[in-house]
């Protein structure tokens, strides 16, 4: 039922998620099995042969997710950061270099600079969301990959897509954007030009703290196969359970969604107008720098919030005081959390040119009541 001239939210509810054809049942079965029968040496029954070959659970899910990004594969991974290792080894030999957005997860500067870099990688950072910046790193050397964050992690910057894309194809390069802060719920970036999505499924995708994944969307043939072989002959994929709790996730993405939008701005609204708050980055703010170009290009502006405190201790105390929001990792979940990048998601590129402020704190704002969120944070602020 991938029909797509059908809505986000049938989509996502039906894409790949047909019924058990012998049993009727509505949900798909979780497939355990790691081999399947042969009629026959090679006579496949649905094609699938080994459970890191294929699966028909993450068959299920790999379709809901091409078909939420508009594309024409979806290949899942065991973790996001897995999904871009596979795209990245596909595309990149010894001697090619990577532009890489200068505010993006640690784990992807991590993931470049010392596991690619030892194979001959290189890497160069450049602040994505200026467009100016980006053709002068071009014109001075092209690249084999730009990659892009937008909404970027920790510090919400907005990226043009269509005009990256613009300029890394006028350079040859292929134009990667992850697009995990926003989810195709609220921005398509193939649609807007991008070659390929990257996703940590772990995220807004799976949407409930639950599960680990990733997944590499495209609609390149040639790509997708080099991909897919990546993903075979390497084997980081996602188990059975792992893609059935995804794709269980996703059929309420689109809702979610909205709600994530909607309390992450009454809660930047909220710290805006806070005495104890030196700055608030959330591109659903009129005054943040990229804020109509995010109007334009997403359809909401997400759950992420990050804040700067007056210090690096002031910033860490506010991360330890709350009580609905809890401190721990990750983000994109339906429960609240709060993160101290400096020593926690981005302790990799402490002392790099990605280093993100001492004084930042991000929030993952979840679906709860706004009103007790907001209390939460306040009385947060007042303990320090
Ligand atoms: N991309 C972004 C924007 C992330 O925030 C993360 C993880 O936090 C990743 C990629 C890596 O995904 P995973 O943790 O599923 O490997």
């Amino acid at each position: 039922m991938t029909d797509s001239s059908r809505g986000f939210d049938t989509l996502a509810i039906h894409a790949g998620q047909e019924f058990d054809p012998t049993t009727g049942a509505v949900i798909p079965p979780i497939h355990l099995s790691s081999t399947y029968a042969q009629d026959g040496i090679g006579n496949l029954r649905g094609g699938y042969e080994y459970g890191r070959s294929g699966n028909p659970t993450r068959t299920a899910l790999e379709t809901q997710l091409a078909a939420l990004e508009g594309a024409a594969h979806g290949i899942s991974f065991a973790s996001g950061l897995a999904a871009e290792d596979a795209l990245l080894r596909a595309v990149l030999v010894p001697g090619d270099e990577v532009l890489l957005g200068s505010d993006v997860y640690g784990g992807t500067y991590r993931l470049i600079a010392r596991l690619l870099g030892p194979w001959g990688v290189t890497l160069r950072v450049v602040d994505m969301s200026d467009l100016d910046a980006v053709a002068a790193a071009l014109a001075e050397r092209p690249a084999r990959i730009l990659w892009v964050e937008t909404p970027s992690n920790p510090q919400l910057k907005i990226s043009d897509i269509a005009g990256l894309a613009r300029l890394g194809h006028e350079s040859g390069a292929l134009v990667v954007v992850d697009n995990t802060f926003a989810s195709p719920a609220l921005q398509q970036p193939l649609a807007l030009g991008a070659d390929v999505v990257v996703h940590s499924t772990t995220k807004y995708l799976g949407g409930h703290s639950d599960v680990v994944g990733g997944a590499i969307v495209t609609s390149d043939d040639a790509l997708a196969e080099q991909v897919r072989f990546l993903q075979f002959a390497g084997g980081a994929v996602s188990g059975p359970l792992d893609a059935w709790l995804t794709t269980r996730g996703i059929k309420t993405l689109g809702i979610r969604m909205q709600r994530h939008s909607e309390n992450g701005e009454a809660v930047a609204r909220f710290l805006d107008g806070h005495e104890k708050v030196a700055r608030v980055y959330y591109p659903g703010l009129e005054s943040h720098p990229g804020h109509a170009l995010a109007a334009s290009q997403m359809r909401g502006f997400g759950g992420i919030v990050s804040l700067d405190l007056a210090d690096g201790a002031a910033a860490r105390r506010f991360a330890e005081s709350t009580r609905l929001f809890t401190l721990a990792e990750s983000l994109g979940g339906v429960e609240s959390l709060v993160n101290y990048p400096d020593a926690m998601t981005h302790a990799s590129v402490r002392g790099t040119e990605l280093a993100v402020p001492v004084e930042l704190v991000r929030l993952s704002v979840g679906i709860e009541d706004s009103a007790d969120l907001i209390a939460d944070l306040d009385a947060a602020l007042a303990a320090i």
